[in-house]
């Protein structure tokens, strides 16, 4: 194994997982072209990295920040990006057109910037409309006058994009989701342009917001998005499995505490397994004992807390699990919508936070 002598947490990107997943999307809504979200480090895959994989399906590449943007475009990228909330400095206004971005237009500052600028040429606007989420979109009441005036406007290209974005599009037929999407529909109505509504719930639960660009980001590395009727979702391949070695195991009595603040305490005889990753990886420090962690095909519980650069485990009175053996703390056979749960967060949150000391090895 390409592992066999890596203590360091270590992340195995699985490129034929993403274009599984992409497949996938592409299965849910075949009439959409499709964004695919890179921000935040491609949700911690590493945004260059999963850019280059990213297969043909692959229309656009969404992300949040200019910075992001810009590190695609020096990494040679040459796909349409977008800049799914838009700019929010004149400098940030002034990249769109030096990197051929298109731009989310999605409070009134930037509607302004926009108008009020002299740009040496016409930008590709994606015009965002609060339907109900109320963080970032034009108000409702003043989407005409904002849609006419892009419409109008010198510094902009035709083909306007509306969108939106959903509160709660994960709850199946949830009246939130539904809410938003007839606002939106009402807002649209009799206008010719292309919309986009769908981030990956919405692409597995409502195909009436497929319309011409869908923007998954979750499913793409393998999460299944929805929190309620789980099945809806197509399966999914985890693009990341994190793993790290087994470098202790010692024999403790019933009766004995593991780990800071003495929080696990043995109820027999057994062995406690000690695991190179901690917080200081980005495995979560509120992972509760009982969390699973994969062991020579087995699941194991997390026992006591996570420390920095270690977790332990209970391998039971049985174990015959050896010092160097690989442990996964999710991914490839331990999904980590089920890790993120006993740790009280979500999979986006837990893909963000690995840490710059993790290796990482494509696959
Ligand atoms: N579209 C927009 C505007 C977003 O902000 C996001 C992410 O939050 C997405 C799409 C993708 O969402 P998800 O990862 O849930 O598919």
């Amino acid at each position: 194994s390409p592992l066999a002598n890596i203590v360091t947490a270590t992340v195995t990107i699985d490129a034929s997982a993403l274009a599984h997943n992409i497949a996938q999307v592409k299965q849910c809504a075949p009439h959409s072209k499709i964004v695919t979200v890179l921000k935040a480090n491609g949700y911690g895959h590493g945004i260059e990295r999963i850019a280059k994989m990213l297969p043909e399906q692959a229309d656009m590449i969404g992300v949040a920040r200019a910075c992001e943007a810009i590190q695609l475009r020096e990494a040679g990228i040459k796909q349409p990006i977008l800049l799914m909330e838009g700019f929010f400095t004149e400098q940030d206004l002034a990249h769109v057109v030096t990197y051929d971005l298109h731009t989310a237009i999605s409070t009134p500052e930037q509607l302004e910037m926009l108008l009020s600028a002299n740009l040496s040429q016409a930008i590709n606007v994606w015009l965002k409309v609060d339907t109900g989420m109320h963080r970032l979109g034009i108000d409702a009441t003043n989407f005409d006058a904002a849609f006419t005036q892009l419409q109008q406007s010198n510094n902009v290209a035709d083909d306007i994009v509306v969108m939106t974005h959903f509160a709660s599009a994960d709850i199946a037929s949830g009246a939130s989701a539904q809410a938003q999407l007839q606002q939106f529909e009402h807002l649209v109505e009799g206008k010719q342009t292309a919309l986009s509504l769908a981030n990956s719930a919405a692409v597995v639960a409502w195909p009436q917001a497929h319309q011409d660009w869908v923007r998954p980001g979750v499913m793409l590395y393998g999460v299944n998005p929805m929190t309620t009727e789980k099945s809806l979702s197509p399966t999914l391949r985890p693009v990341m499995t994190l793993q790290a070695s087994l470098i202790s195991k010692r024999l403790i009595s019933a009766g004995e505490t593991v780990g800071y603040g003495d929080t696990w305490t043995a109820k027999q005889d057994t062995y406690i397994g000690v695991v190179a990753v901690g917080y200081g990886d980005g495995y979560p420090r509120h992972a509760e004992s009982g969390t699973p962690v994969l062991i020579n095909d087995r699941i194991v519980p997390l026992v006591g807390r996570v420390s920095m650069d270690m977790i332990t485990i209970d391998l039971g009175p049985d174990s015959s699990d050896n010092v160097g053996d690989i442990v996964t703390l999710w991914g490839n056979g331990l999904p980590i919508e089920d890790v993120a749960e006993c740790a009280s967060t979500i999979a986006y949150e837990l893909l963000c936070n690995i840490a710059s000391r993790v290796k990482v090895i494509e696959r």
